[in-house]
């Protein structure tokens, strides 16, 4: 299997694409073509486990130029990391409307993102060991809060790799900030940038495009890669948890093989979205991809007029993983959209960059209508939702679900208005714990207000009496080891790299 770029100009292995991250135009990756898995097969993977699931639809991709061996072998490591049985349990919310929740947030860092970024450590060393790689892996990411904790976790004491993660200084949630700056490892190193998440996002993604930053690097045998979803080795373990949710509903009776099913995906960078799509391409029987927004709604805008646009506030919300304006996935199906045109999806990206929006043809516009519905939620919707969900059925979720759950009745009156009856099951994805944002959940779900994060997790286990994740609890304890706050400054961020390359930064934890 090849993979390709949106911009043209690029055809690489699956293996150059993980080591590359990003295609040398700025383009993203893409497969050549879409993989099919057909019934058969998808009867077949009934019988297996998540990690031989995963290690299936991964090798749709990845098993000429990894071995499928060891793609089983990697998946099972990653997923048997996870707490419980099942690394990914479906949860029937309500039987009777058809509505479940896919619970992504059982893995070390209780957010969804460690479903790919346990993984792609794996994938990025034999990638590097195929293509005759030798230097040093330096992982650089930007993150909105849940992609650094998980990237940290997943590349810690990687031989050959290290890692570095920036996070706006305004804009992340205090038990994500706790989790990063806590860290240990020998790999790693964790800073703070002034501004949000889309500044911060930006300053990196000139890092990964500066000549001269990727040549000094070169010079320490260093070299960059991406753990963002930009990252098709990052994207790739996203597609197997759709198949997944599916299977368990057929294998549970809910559902007949064939049967197309929905699903909501709470959405910031587009990536896990995008992954639910690429399994609609493979053959997974999905009728709509819900895409749902917060306040920050440059998606559900683009999904209702055609016009990407994002000349607009910035806002931050209880959904800090959401709060993103240039969601970089949707170029991958923009791509696709536009008949795969590299061309015109280069001069969107541009136009982006220097104009800040891009519309799309009527015709293109069309395919989004039949394959997506793009809702928003409004801080008090997602509040309104959660706390209605816990009353009715006992459940408690996190905030970025919370908006999916919004969104989700919106989308079930729109639904219903055109059908009464329809009874087309509905698979919600839940991407945090709710631990991990324990004041919001409980004033969602109680009203309280509590001052404390701390606090807040012992209340909603006393509302809830779910069990709170141990690593959690412990970051009460935990000296932090990682308090520099960075300009954003390209010079700065460049040479806080380069000494952390060097191997100046091993900060060690503060004396208590
Ligand atoms: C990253 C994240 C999202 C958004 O996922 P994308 O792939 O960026 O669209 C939603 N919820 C949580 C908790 C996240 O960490």
């Amino acid at each position: 299997m090849y993979f390709i770029s949106t911009r043209g100009g690029e055809k690489v292995t699956g293996a150059q694409a993980i080591v590359q991250g990003l295609a040398k135009n700025g383009g993203l990756y893409v497969p050549e073509t879409f993989p099919a898995v057909s019934a058969e097969e998808l009867q077949a993977m009934a019988e297996m486990s998540y990690a031989e699931r995963a290690a299936f639809v991964l090798g749709k991709y990845l098993a000429d130029d990894l071995g499928a061996d060891y793609l089983k072998e990697i998946c099972e490591k990653a997923y048997a990391g996870f707490e419980g049985n099942d690394p990914v349990p479906l949860v029937k919310v309500d039987g009777e409307t058809g509505l479940y929740v896919l619970e992504l947030f059982h893995g070390p860092t209780c957010a969804f993102k460690d479903m790919a970024l346990q993984v792609l450590p794996y994938l990025l060393k034999k990638s590097c060991e195929v293509t005759g790689v030798n230097d040093e892996i330096l992982i650089l990411a930007a993150t909105s809060g849940d992609t650094g904790k998980a990237a940290l976790e997943g590349f810690r004491d990687v031989p050959g790799t290290k890692v570095a993660v920036f996070y706006p200084d305004e804009g992340v949630a205090k038990m994500q900030r706790l989790q990063m700056c806590i860290q240990d490892g020998n790999n790693v190193c964790v800073s703070a940038v002034k501004g949000n998440f889309d500044d911060c996002q930006r300053a990196v993604k000139r890092l990964f495009a500066s000549e001269e930053f990727n040549q000094k690097l070169a010079e320490k045998g260093v070299r960059l890669s991406s753990a963002n979803s930009i990252n098709f080795g990052r994207l790739a373990p996203q597609i197997a948890y759709y198949f997944s949710a599916y299977l368990d509903l057929w294998t549970s009776g809910q559902i007949e093989v064939g049967d197309k099913i929905d699903f909501v995906v709470p959405t910031g960078n587009f990536g896990d979205i995008l992954a639910g799509w690429y399994a609609k391409q493979m053959g997974l029987p999905v009728r709509k991809l819900v895409c749902a927004s917060n306040r920050n709604k440059v998606l559900a805008d683009f999904f209702a007029k055609g016009v990407y646009d994002v000349k607009r506030a910035f806002h931050r919300t209880m959904s800090p993983s959401m709060d993103i304006l240039v969601s970089s996935n949707l170029e991958r199906l923009l791509f696709e959209i536009s008949g795969r045109d590299a061309e015109l999806t280069a001069k969107r990206m541009q136009q982006l960059a220097d104009e800040k929006e891009y519309s799309i043809t009527a015709k293109e516009k069309a395919i989004l209508d039949e394959e997506f519905f793009g809702g928003f939620a409004s801080e008090d919707d997602t509040v309104e939702a959660m706390y209605e969900i816990f009353e009715d059925y006992g459940y408690a979720m996190d905030t970025h679900t919370g908006v999916a759950l919004a969104v989700y009745m919106n989308y079930r009156e729109a639904v219903e208005k055109v059908d009464e009856k329809d009874k087309t099951p509905c698979v919600v994805l839940s991407t945090a714990n709710p631990y991990k944002f324990p004041q919001d959940v409980l004033y969602a779900l109680s009203g309280n207000d509590v001052k404390d994060s701390f606090k807040g997790i012992k209340r909603l286990n006393l509302l809830t009496a779910m069990k709170p994740p141990k690593s959690l609890l412990d970051l009460r304890y935990r000296p932090l080891r990682f308090k520099t706050v960075v300009a954003n400054d390209l010079a700065k961020m460049s040479d806080l790299i380069l000494r952390f390359a060097d191997g100046e930064i091993v900060p060690v934890p503060d004396k208590e």
